[in-house]
């Protein structure tokens, strides 16, 4: 999972569980954050409502790209994608999960054969340490289960809070918002979630996004920017939310035709 000064970002799996389709489990509490240092933002809650529906018509069942089969696979995978693409992920992940889509298969292959699967990607070295290691202690410590919360997934080795999320997310089809870089590009730019941290971005989002659009927030958020509301160049003629965005970059008040986009 990318940090926000490091321009990466977490796609999901097209092959993602049958959890991210649970609206029973879209239910499960979200850890909102405490009211304090609340920054003041340009838009009405209506406008915040219309931002989101609009995002739901274009893309009503986003998915990503990062492929797993399993919790497990996908505590895997979003761990590898630290500092990688996740083309790159994929493209080592398939022949690994292959042979090991277990915590113990994991175990049984050892550490030498997964940075042979794995060294591709970035940092493998380490990565191949921590996949090892984190097999391990769903075995010891969690019956060789994936946990649901987040407090016992940061306990995994190479698994931070906004990994923790993403599984939560994909996996369990808890509602939770990952930051990473685009969500944090477009909180700060569009100032609808300003924050200098990714902890501040997620907080301020979490206060805002209407309870029935969270589940499908980070997705979209991720997939308008990276498509849309650019790094470099926010291509504005191409946005759906032109009309209603604050931000002083964008170049015109004209929002695109809102039309549900190619998955
Ligand atoms: S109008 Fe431009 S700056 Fe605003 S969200 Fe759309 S692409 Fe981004």
């Amino acid at each position: 999972m990318e940090k926000p000064k490091s321009p990466k970002h977490v796609k999901m799996s097209p092959l993602a569980s049958a959890a991210e389709k649970m609206p029973a489990q879209r239910k499960t509490a979200v850890k909102r954050k405490p009211a304090a240092r609340r920054p003041r933002i340009p838009y009405t809650k209506d406008e915040i409502r219309e931002i989101f529906r609009r995002f739901s018509i274009q893309r009503p069942e986003p998915k990503g790209e990062l492929e797993h089969v399993n919790p497990f696979t996908l505590v895997v995978a979003v761990a590898l994608s630290a500092q990688a693409t996740d083309a790159g992920v994929n493209k080592a992940t398939r022949a690994l999960f292959a042979v090991a889509d277990t915590p113990e298969k994991m175990l049984a292959l050892g550490e030498d054969k997964v940075r042979d699967y794995i060294k591709t990607i970035g940092l493998y070295r380490n990565k191949a340490k921590n996949v090892i290691a984190l097999s391990r202690k769903l075995v010891d410590d969690f019956g060789g289960e994936v946990p649901r919360t987040e407090d016992e997934l940061v306990t995994l080795p190479g698994v931070g809070r906004k990994t923790a999320n993403v599984v939560m997310s994909m996996a369990f089809g808890v509602p939770t918002l990952a930051v990473d870089t685009h969500v944090f590009r477009i909180g700060n730019r569009l100032r609808i979630a300003p924050g200098k941290t990714p902890d501040e971005v997620e907080a301020a989002f979490l206060r805002i996004i209407p309870e029935d659009y969270l589940f499908h927030a980070h997705h979209w958020l991720i997939l308008h920017g990276r498509y849309c509301c650019k790094a470099r160049k926010p291509e504005c003629e191409r946005c759906v939310i032109a009309d209603i965005c604050k931000s002083k970059e964008k170049t015109t008040d004209v929002p695109a035709p809102l039309v549900e986009l190619p998955a």
